[in-house]
């Protein structure tokens, strides 16, 4: 390809940031078409579709308000015309709403397209469960890489410095999305390692519940570093018990123990727990008042490896990941958190 074109599939709230880095990046960086366009759900806010709100005021109200796109970046309501002929896909979508879009993108992209995938979490099927980025892979059939990292997305449309971790199988695919998505303020690893790279995004957001349980306990800082040591170690177990070709180093690069460690003080499935256990509010009406319709991934999670864990036998093995399920969805009592895990 002599001009790759990009379009960002999602517009929320790490959506909408990646969009306004990128925006910059393809005007700076040789290669790449200058119009980037973004598939956006659409909605109502108020009397306005979203989609005309942020291409007339260059911001998005709704999921990342007070913060600039650049003007290359283009709102699209409609997915198809949003993919129709870009050679990169940025997937940043909820991971509840990935095998919905992949199936009616079917067909539909580009032959030389590629896939980025910075979605965490898993895909529920009849047999199991199954990590996105093999969603998107068989169903687009195209090359698929990840990128997740301790990346909150409100802090990097402050442009403060973050590093990340991109996961590749085939390292020109990996340096060609270093060049797209690196700025001064976002700094790039590459590992070859592509389910590495995006199972501990997934996998961390059921300790960041975790974290925030123990923080609507009030039991202070010891007890959270408890539960990030357990969660990081279960995490590892569990990668590597279910997946093949993992490498021990990539839960030390900004994916593993950094994203662990960010998400567990400043995420917003911290913040969400930590409610839940202080009011006694479900999850669905705290996403609404607390998030603004903001996605929490976690409890979704903690139920896809809990289905797991619980088919196989394993729920001993992995207390952590089991106790937080059974608060978030059973109903059992928070402050079995601690007890459950020593
Ligand atoms: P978000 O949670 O802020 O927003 C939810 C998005 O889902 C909105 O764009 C909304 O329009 C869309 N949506 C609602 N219903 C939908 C439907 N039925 N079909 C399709 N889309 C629908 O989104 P986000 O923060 O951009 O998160 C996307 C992914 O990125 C998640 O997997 C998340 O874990 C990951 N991520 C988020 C952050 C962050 O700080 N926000 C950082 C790193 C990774
Ligand atoms: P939350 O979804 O909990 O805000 O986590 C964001 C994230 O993935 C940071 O890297
Ligand atoms: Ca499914």
């Amino acid at each position: 390809v002599d001009v790759e074109k990009v379009a960002v599939i999602g517009s929320g709230n790490w959506g909408t940031v990646i969009a306004r880095m990128l925006g910059t990046n393809v005007v700076q960086q040789k290669g790449f078409d200058h119009e980037i366009k973004m598939w956006v759900y659409e909605e109502m806010v108020g009397e306005r579709k979203l989609t005309e709100l942020i291409n007339e005021k260059h911001e998005n109200v709704k999921y990342l308000p007070g913060v600039s796109i650049p003007e290359n970046v283009i709102a699209v309501p409609d997915l198809l015309e949003a993919a129709e002929g870009a050679t990169i896909l940025v997937i940043v979508i909820p991971h509840q709403f990935v095998n919905d879009i992949c199936g009616k993108l079917k067909g539909k992209v580009h032959p030389k397209a590629k896939a980025v995938s910075l979605v965490k979490g898993f895909d529920t099927t009849q047999s199991g469960i199954r990590p996105i980025s093999h969603v998107i892979k068989e169903a687009l059939k195209i090359p698929v890489c990840t990128l997740s990292g301790a990346n909150l997305a409100n802090e990097i449309s402050e442009e403060k410095f973050s590093e990340t971790t991109i996961g590749y199988k085939n390292r020109q695919e990996g340096e060609l999305f270093k060049r797209l998505f690196e700025t001064k303020y976002f700094k790039v690893g590459i590992v070859d390692d592509v389910l590495g790279v995006e199972l501990c995004g997934a996998l961390k957001n059921v300790i960041a519940i975790g974290a925030g349980i123990v923080d609507g306990l009030k039991l202070g800082d010891n007890t959270k570093a408890a539960i990030i040591r357990i969660g990081l170690l279960e995490m590892k177990k569990y990668i590597k018990m279910f997946y093949k070709g993992i490498k021990d180093e990539t839960f030390f690069e900004s994916c593993g123990i950094a994203d662990v460690i960010t998400t567990c003080y400043g995420g917003r499935n911290r913040k969400a727990a930590e409610a839940f256990v202080v009011t006694g509010k479900s999850f669905e009406q705290l996403e609404k008042e607390l998030l603004n319709g903001q996605k929490l991934q976690g409890t979704l999670t903690a139920k896809e490896i809990y289905s797991v864990l619980q088919r196989k036998g394993l729920e001993k093995e992995f207390p952590l990941f089991t106790t937080v399920y059974k608060i978030v969805s059973e109903g059992l009592d928070p402050h079995k958190i601690v007890e459950d895990i020593v």
